[in-house]
C-alpha cells in the first residue's frame, strides 16, 4: 500500500468502486475514462510500481493478469470479437498512474497499433 496511490486505495476498498473481478491478488475495474465500449483496468492489490520491478522477476503476476484479462473479456462479451491488452510505460505512452496495471480494451475494431 502506497499512500496517495489511487489504485492501492481502490484495491483495498478505501475508495468505493465496483469490481468486475477480484481475488486475493488482483482486481479489475471499469476505466473512468473509457476509450472504447469496453475498457477495463486490471492491477495487483499490492503496490507494484511498474514493469521491471524486482517483485516481478520470475513471478506469476503477469501470467495471472493475462489469465484474468480473458476472464473479464468473457464477462463483458468481447472474448470472441477480440480485444487488446495494453501496458503504458512512461510519459510518451501517456501513463498517468504509477501502479502496475493492464488495460483491456475492446468492443469495436481497434485499428493498428500506434
Ligand atoms: P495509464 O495512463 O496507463 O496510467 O492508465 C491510467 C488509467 O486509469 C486511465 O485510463 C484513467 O482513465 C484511469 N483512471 C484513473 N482514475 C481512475 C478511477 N478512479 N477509476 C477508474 N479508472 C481510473
Ligand atoms: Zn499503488
Amino acid at each position: 500500500m502506497l499512500d496517495n496511490c489511487i489504485f492501492c486505495k481502490i484495491g483495498n476498498g478505501e475508495i468505493e468502486t465496483e469490481f468486475l473481478y477480484k481475488d486475493d491478488t488482483v482486481c479489475a475495474i471499469n476505466d473512468i475514462n473509457p476509450v472504447a465500449p469496453v475498457h477495463i483496468l486490471i492491477f495487483p492489490l499490492e503496490h507494484i510500481d511498474e514493469i521491471g520491478d524486482e517483485e516481478l522477476r520470475g513471478s506469476r503476476w503477469m501470467g495471472h493478469i493475462l489469465y484474468v484479462s480473458k476472464k473479464v473479456a468473457d464477462l463483458t462479451g468481447i472474448k470472441d470479437s477480440g480485444f487488446r491488452i495494453v501496458i503504458n510505460q512512461g510519459s510518451d505512452s501517456g501513463q498517468e498512474v504509477q501502479h502496475l496495471h493492464a488495460h483491456v480494451i475492446g468492443g469495436r475494431p481497434l485499428g493498428s497499433l500506434g
